[in-house]
């Protein structure tokens, strides 16, 4: 038990509590689950402990109770009398003050809250779940991890929006970027599978789940990236806009009488592959409507694939060439049609993709021809295990 070093990992969304136990001695994951429904009536607690699924129905009201149920299963399974060593909050904004994961401390956790003014969905719940679990682990270290370090440095021009100046600075309008765990260490996955040093290496990163990332980066460093201040910019997804001309956000709050609220609400939730499709916002029930004939889900799907190559041809150009282009996240790592639809317009970068690795290989893998000029890689991502290494860090 001696050089054990348990690190409890924790991503609180509103109504949600993700967690995730690491050994980082030997940086293996020995339990995972999350509390789902905090707040409304009956609540699911589900985990996977040393390889066992657990599932419990009970009232969890606050994150407060969530936090001591999961902590009871933990403590009646794995960790007995072994304590949790520090704790690894993912937040999703660092606002234009955090570059690097922190140690928290009151002026963090202020911070965090201030940032709710760019991530209004994600930040306040963040810090919800970091209060609650200083309160039960009081004198353990607790980490911030934000989803926008990784793109701290891109530089100014690809950054800035097209407003005024001094606007811009006054509020730290600029893009932000997100997804900087997943990037991060899909990228540094890549490089493994190509047997190359990261630092060499020009790569495009796509993380495509219900929430949709594209990220150029070079010598391991991100340089451009398509969400912008706030999560919303970008490729469509499940229920966000992605991209879009934003008169087209004063003429709904003028014609569809929404406040904003209203229009948050209509980007965020109520659009993207949902908006779109009308059939759901979850990928594989579209592939199957699309399959079925559904022309809206056609849509929804091909606008989603059309925009992923848009943005690597854009990153072609801002790397000035691409040694690989790598897929993750749910969407990313499961879908044979996307990556092979992504793949089909790429020859002019000369992407040849191996069909029969896109289709019937599994896990971490290149799935491009030996002689294709840009190595295609598919890469489960990790954004628990990135936390937890920095937690250490
Ligand atoms: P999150 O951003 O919530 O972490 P994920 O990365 O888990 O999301 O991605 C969720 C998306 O992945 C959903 O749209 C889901 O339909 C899609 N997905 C999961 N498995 C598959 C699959 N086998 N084929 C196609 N899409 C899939």
């Amino acid at each position: 038990m001696g050089d054990t070093v348990f690190v409890l990992v924790l991503n609180a969304g509103s109504s949600s509590l993700k967690f995730n136990l690491f050994d980082m001695a030997k940086e293996t994951s020995l339990a995972e689950g999350m509390a789902e429904r905090i707040g409304l009536g009956e609540a699911n607690l589900t985990s996977t402990i040393e390889g066992n699924k657990h599932r419990e129905t009970l009232p969890l009201p606050t994150h407060k109770e969530a936090l001591e149920a999961i902590l009871e299963q933990l403590r009646a399974t794995v960790l007995h009398e072994t304590p949790i060593h520090a704790v690894g909050h993912r937040v999703v904004h660092g606002g234009p003050k955090y570059g690097d994961s922190v140690l928290v401390t009151d002026e963090v956790l202020q911070d965090i809250d201030h940032f709710a003014m760019y991530a209004p969905l994600h930040n306040p719940a963040n810090a919800l779940g970091i209060r609650t679990a200083m309160a039960a682990f009081p004198n353990v270290p607790h980490v911030a991890v934000f989803d926008t370090a990784f793109h701290h440095n891109i530089p100014d021009h690809a950054r800035i929006y097209g407003i005024p100046y001094e606007i811009s600075q006054k509020y730290g309008i600029r893009r932000y970027g997100f997804h900087g765990s997943s990037h991060s260490y899909v990228a540094a996955r890549t490089a493994i599978l190509l047997c190359r040093p990261l630092r060499a290496l020009k790569i495009v990163t796509c993380h495509i789940g219900n929430g949709t990332s594209i990220c150029a980066v070079h010598n391991g460093k991100s340089v451009d990236t398509s969400m912008g201040m706030t999560p919303l910019q970008g490729v469509i997804m499940g229920t966000r806009c992605g991209t879009i001309d934003p008169s087209v956000v004063e003429m709904l709050m003028e014609y569809e009488h929404l406040d904003y609220n209203g229009i948050t609400d209509l980007l965020n939730k109520k659009s993207g592959l949902l908006g779109i499709s009308g059939v759901s916002s979850d990928f594989r029930e579209i592939e199957r409507a699309a399959e079925q004939g559904n022309d809206r889900a056609r849509l929804a799907r091909d606008l989603l694939t059309y925009n992923v190559r848009q943005y690597i041809g854009a990153y072609a150009t801002v790397l000035d060439g691409v040694d690989a282009i790598t897929f993750t996240a749910g969407i990313g790592t499961h879908s044979t049609f996307v990556r092979a639809k992504v793949c089909s317009k790429l020859s002019f970068l000369g992407v040849k993709l191996d069909h029969e690795a896109n289709e019937h290989g599994t896990g971490e893998r290149i799935i491009s021809t030996p002689d294709s000029r840009v190595t295609v890689t598919v890469v489960p991502t990790n954004e628990e295990l990135m936390i937890a290494r920095e937690t250490v860090r």
